[in-house]
């Protein structure tokens, strides 16, 4: 048996649905009400899906995974049956994708902004003190990308008590699970045409996001070199990679059109010098690079909360709706500097998130520990502050739900995040694409602060609309 679960008692009403006598029912909200027989058939089927299905992410127990293609795999985290969620905000999110491309494309324009406002952040975070060096250098060289390419994910929580969508944060650098949401839609798809009726759930009802697939094939367009070069590290392009006076990239004496970054944007991404010669190599060639290094420090949370200021946005667009539109979702974001957030922080720290410069999950600091690190800044009087932003903390609803991991399912309350990836395609000034590219959603047990999928937090999860 797979699944281990504790036994749920039947809400009054559901006993009828789950002996299957009736037909579609109203949906069972309480999935902590369904049979348990019936969610250990469903996982079992669940499980049996992904492994015919490649729903499956690289498994750290297996010492040979990761290296070789094809070895060490398991199924990807997933939550058991999709989350009930109004439509009308996902919509919203979808909506946003191509103006915060375009932002996105306007701010890595403008060097000195980026430049002035990770200034005071230079001095007390060495990584992106390095990001900022390999862009100053572009900036002596005056390096201009003519051909710019973002693959972005731009993630929401719905925070329950104003019912706003507010963004958490805008990945430029390595969104991941871009190819795994439509099979995680797909698969709650199948098991409800399986079990809907039992579950008062229509699988019509499931958001589809199928254009994932699409955004898929076209990174595969896009990335042939990665095709034919196979993945490389940082480590392996220093040693291979040759700059040709034109511009032209060649790493082991293949001409490279197009770099995609998956990793490169973490501090132990970059173990030796070697990590950083590779990525100036790259950033001084010709070669399209997603991201840019404009791109990956536009992405960054302080250049996020620098752009909440007021009549920031009016900087780099135009268009007033697109400004409201993104203004909407914003939640509150301050930089330390800023004495009275501190101290209502260190007053009520369980309202606010305190975030360094990093990305990958599993670095900000909640609850007593803003608090804490607050009142240690304090002290200590020292410029640290500049490594941190502050954000309000959004507190989205909890519902019920079951969450499967390394073949074992959990019943717990959980809440939910979602990311919209969205795809930027610019040569000189014909913008070729600019779209939203279908989402993601992940659930995440109610009492962890922290959401990310690989970082171990959360399960793959998709929305079914109410
Ligand atoms: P990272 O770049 O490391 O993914 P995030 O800003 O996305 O950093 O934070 C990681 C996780 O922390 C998010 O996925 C979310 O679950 C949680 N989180 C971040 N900001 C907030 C916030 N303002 N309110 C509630 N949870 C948050
Ligand atoms: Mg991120
Ligand atoms: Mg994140």
């Amino acid at each position: 048996k797979f699944a281990t679960l504790s036994s749920g008692r039947l809400a009054a009403g559901e006993m009828e649905i789950q002996k299957g006598i009736s037909a579609v029912q109203k949906p069972i909200v309480d999935f902590h009400g369904i049979d348990e027989d019936l969610i250990q058939k469903m996982v079992y089927g669940a499980l049996v899906w992904t492994s015919l299905h490649g729903l499956v992410v690289g498994d750290r127990n297996v010492q040979r995974s990761g290296k070789l293609p094809g070895v060490g795999m398991v199924h990807a985290p997933i939550a058991l049956l999709p989350t009930l969620s109004p439509e009308s905000h996902w919509k919203q999110a979808c909506e946003l994708a191509p103006i915060f491309n375009e932002l996105v494309d306007r701010v890595s324009l403008d060097g000195k902004f980026l430049q002035q406002s990770l200034a005071r952040t230079k001095k007390v975070d060495a990584f992106t003190s390095r990001l900022l060096d390999i862009h100053s250098k572009m900036l002596e060289m005056n390096k201009k990308e003519e051909i710019r390419l973002g693959l972005h994910r731009s993630d929401y929580m719905l925070d329950e008590r104003t019912k706003l969508l507010l963004q958490i944060e805008l990945n430029t650098i390595s969104s991941s699970f871009a190819g795994l949401g439509c099979l995680v839609t797909d698969l709650h798809r199948m098991l409800l045409n399986d079990y809907g009726e039992n579950l008062g759930l229509d699988s019509g009802r499931i958001w589809e996001t199928l254009q994932h697939c699409s955004l898929l094939r076209h990174w595969l367009k896009l990335g042939l070199n990665i095709i034919t070069l196979g993945l490389k590290t940082l480590a392996e392009i220093d040693s291979e990679g040759q700059l040709l006076p034109d511009g032209t990239l060649l790493v082991d004496g293949q001409t490279v059109a197009v770099v995609y970054f998956r990793a490169g944007y973490a501090p132990t991404d970059y173990p030796s010098e070697s990590e950083w010669r590779a990525r100036l190599l790259m950033e001084q060639s010709s070669a399209i690079k997603c991201p840019s290094i404009s791109y990956h420090l536009a992405g960054t949370k302080k250049i996020q909360q620098e752009l909440a200021k007021p009549n920031v946005l009016e900087r780099f667009l135009e268009n007033k709706e697109d400004i409201a539109k993104l203004r909407k979702c914003f939640a509150g974001l301050w930089s330390l500097v800023d004495s009275d957030i501190t101290k209502k922080a260190i007053e009520e720290p369980e309202l606010f998130v305190m975030k360094p410069q990093r990305e990958g999950g599993g670095n900000n600091i909640y609850g007593d520990g803003v608090k804490e690190t607050l009142l240690r800044l304090q002290k200590e009087g020292s410029e640290e502050d500049a490594a941190y932003i502050l954000m309000q903390r959004i507190f989205p609803a909890v519902s019920p739900t079951f969450l499967i991991r390394d073949g074992i399912c959990r019943k717990d309350h959980a809440i939910s995040e979602l990311g919209v990836y969205g795809a930027y395609l610019r040569n000189k000034e014909k913008v070729i694409m600019n779209d939203q590219c279908g989402y993601l959603m992940w659930t995440k047990v109610s009492s962890s602060n922290e959401g990310g999928v690989a970082a171990g937090f959360a399960v793959l999860d998709s929305i079914y609309l109410t």
